[in-house]
């Protein structure tokens, strides 16, 4: 580490004690970013990463709500608005009992590139509660979106800050925000996204993240002249991502042989089939259940609890496969978890997830040059598909899924040769992660520049 990434995180970890997340964020940035810094002094100069990684604007605020059963609640909801230099601030909303400042500071940065990496115009943010949608009816669910939306609404719009869903949101909590907001503004407009396909929003946004993932891990394999089809995947989560991932997955070919939630993981040798896939839908969609239903549904299927016998290792991650797609939540990949996919021949990992490798789990994978692409890359479809349902609610018009669907790809093409590009120019090529880091910083700095010391 240089003595400038040095200096900055000592800075970073005094003023943002406790948010480990972000310390986190900041560190794997900063290093990529150093041969940039070194050759270009004027960033230096201008304190471009400095003022990066300070949110432009930080909100915290009170949600209170009342049960089907008359008691009250408190939670916290933040929104983080991270950066804005090249658009108006984008990035999810999560609802999890987890959500602190600290993790989406850290969503947040990381946004800063994804974003930058789509080519559209978006900035970056992130927003969420401490919240826990699990167990709640929807009538719960709905008054406590319209009590965060109560406070939430002050600070967006169509051109200031557009929120789309993230772990714990969905097309439920997206309609009941959206429908708050329209009543608060009394205006129809483009200020979520993931909307309802009725309602405005863009064919393919529920399945852009997951699908866009596996064109991503596609270009990979291509450039060494592989496919996924006969691979054997293993895929992590059974949200909104990991479906998709999984759908598409099936498409090519793929064996996909495990997927999880927070309960357990299943493991079924005989692979995922479009019968099963849409089983699974029902079940965490509709009657929000847990998978250990899916094994008593398939014999072949086996469910290993979440509890893994006192094991500091997920047994998802120790079975023999080619590729391994995290689609669930944060550091679910741990040192061993990642000498496991070694060991079991896994040679591509693909992040579905935002930050699901711990530090060290991404080290060694980058060590040992396995095909490795960090979620800011990898998952950016998500973020796209949302940036052309803002393109298309500004023109009053909709695509097709066949245009948003091309439109995916060449995105998820173009971030795939940026970042080989960027990293192959910094001296070290093939490294997907450094590449990202510096193909998105180069645009976000360059209008940083631009608009002066603000
Ligand atoms: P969902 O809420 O739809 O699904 C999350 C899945 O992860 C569920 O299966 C959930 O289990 C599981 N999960 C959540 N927390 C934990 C935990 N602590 N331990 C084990 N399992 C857990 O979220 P998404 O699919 O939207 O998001 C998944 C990941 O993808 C997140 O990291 C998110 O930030 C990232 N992402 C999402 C995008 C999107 O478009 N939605 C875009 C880019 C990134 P259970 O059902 O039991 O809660």
């Amino acid at each position: 580490m240089s003595s400038y990434v040095q200096k900055l995180m000592a800075e970073v970890k005094s003023k943002n004690a406790a948010e480990q997340e972000f310390h986190e964020a900041v560190k794997n940035v900063a290093e990529s970013l150093d041969p940039v810094l070194e050759r270009y002094p004027q960033y230096r100069q201008a304190m471009v990463l400095e003022r990066i990684v300070e949110p432009e604007r930080t909100i915290t605020f009170r949600i209170s709500w009342v049960d089907d059963a008359g008691r009250t609640h408190v939670n916290r909801g933040y929104r983080v608005q991270m950066n804005g230099a090249i658009g108006p601030y984008k990035g999810g909303l999560r609802f999890h009992p987890s959500v602190n400042l600290g993790i989406l500071k850290g969503l947040a940065l990381e946004q800063i590139f994804k974003n930058s990496l789509t080519t559209l115009p978006m900035g970056a943010g992130y927003g969420g509660a401490d919240f826990d949608p699990k167990g709640k009816s929807d009538r719960e669910v709905m008054r406590f979106c319209q009590s965060y939306m109560n406070e939430l609404f002050r600070y967006i719009g169509p051109n200031t800050d557009i929120p789309d869903g993230d772990i714990g949101v969905g097309g439920r909590e997206i309609g009941y925000l959206f429908g708050q907001y329209r009543k608060l503004a009394n205006e129809f407009a483009g200020v979520l996204t993931g909307k309802g396909l009725n309602w405005s929003g863009s064919l393919m946004r529920s399945e852009a993240t997951g699908y866009g993932v596996v064109y991503f891990a596609t270009e990979m394999l291509a450039a060494r002249g592989e496919t996924l089809n006969g691979k054997t995947c293993l895929v992590s989560g059974s949200g909104k991502v990991a479906q998709s991932a999984i759908e598409k997955l099936i498409e090519l070919g793929a064996t996909v042989v495990t997927f999880s939630d927070s309960s357990g993981c299943v493991y079924d040798p005989n692979g995922m089939d479009h019968d099963k896939l849409e089983w699974l839908k029902g079940l965490k969609n509709l009657r929000r259940g847990h998978i250990r239903e899916f094994a008593e549904k398939y014999p072949s299927a086996e469910y290993i609890s979440a509890e893994f016998g006192g094991l500091d290792e997920n047994p998802l991650w120790a079975r023999k496969a080619d590729c391994a797609f995290p689609c669930a939540t944060q550091h679910e990949i741990n040192r061993t978890d990642a000498e496991n996919l070694l060991r079991n021949g896994v040679m591509l990992v693909c992040e579905g997830a935002n930050m699901p490798l711990t530090p060290d789990a991404m080290k060694l994978l980058t060590d040992r040059r396995i095909l490795y692409a960090p979620g800011k890359a990898a998952n950016a479809g998500g973020v796209a598909v949302s940036g052309l349902e803002m393109a298309q609610n500004s023109m009053r018009y909709a695509w097709t899924r066949e245009e948003v669907d091309s439109r995916l790809k060449i995105i998820m093409k173009g971030i795939h040769k940026a970042c080989l590009d960027a990293a192959a120019e910094f001296g070290t090529p093939g490294n997907v992660a450094n590449g990202a880091n510096i193909a998105g910083f180069m645009k976000v700095a360059g209008a940083m520049m631009d608009q002066g010391v603000i």
